[in-house]
């Protein structure tokens, strides 16, 4: 059973200067099913309150892993490092998100609700992370001539039978 890491108050537990690590198995990353070509590790995350010198509650999380992913040029997988490091701005419910806050690249502003779940919060970054078509640095694509994948003996016996059901 998935074991629930929740912050009771995030407002406290930035004040108080707590932090939290854990580990998530990626099998129970529900969103990144579809892109994670193997699910037997897990990431490493740890999250840590804090107050800023403007007296401001933040959080840092930190994410690390390695995610296999499908190279989007030569289809075959590849190991993509994840590496998340993101600083929250705390800001209550209902509270509106100052605008100049949003401007800030220096942090994100999240609104902490009571109870928060932590573990959707790293599944959340890691989504934003992962990129949408990654690429090995250096490879090159299937080419469609058959001159990098051999054709199977039974490609044109395939053939035949197609024409066959065809008509
Ligand atoms: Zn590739």
């Amino acid at each position: 059973m998935p074991q629930r890491s929740v912050i009771p108050d995030p407002f406290k537990f930035a004040a108080e200067g707590r932090s939290l690590t854990g580990a998530i198995p990626l099998a129970e990353l529900s969103r990144l099913a579809d892109v994670l070509l193997d699910k037997s590790g897990e990431v490493q995350f740890s999250l840590a309150g804090e107050m800023g010198i403007d007296r401001k509650p933040r959080m840092r999380l930190a994410i690390t892993g390695e995610l296999r992913v499908r190279c989007q040029r030569c289809l075959s997988s590849m190991a993509w490092p994840l590496g998340v490091d993101v600083l929250f701005e705390l800001v209550r419910p209902g509270q509106p998100i100052p605008e100049d806050e949003l401007e800030e690249d220096e942090f994100d502003a999240i609104e902490a609700t009571p109870d928060m779940d932590v573990r959707a919060l790293v599944e959340d970054e890691i989504v934003l992370a992962v990129p949408i078509a990654p690429r090995h640095e250096e490879c090159e694509a299937p080419r469609p001539d058959g001159g990098a994948v051999k054709e199977s003996p039974f490609a044109s016996l395939e053939k035949l039978r197609k024409t066959d059901s065809a008509e």
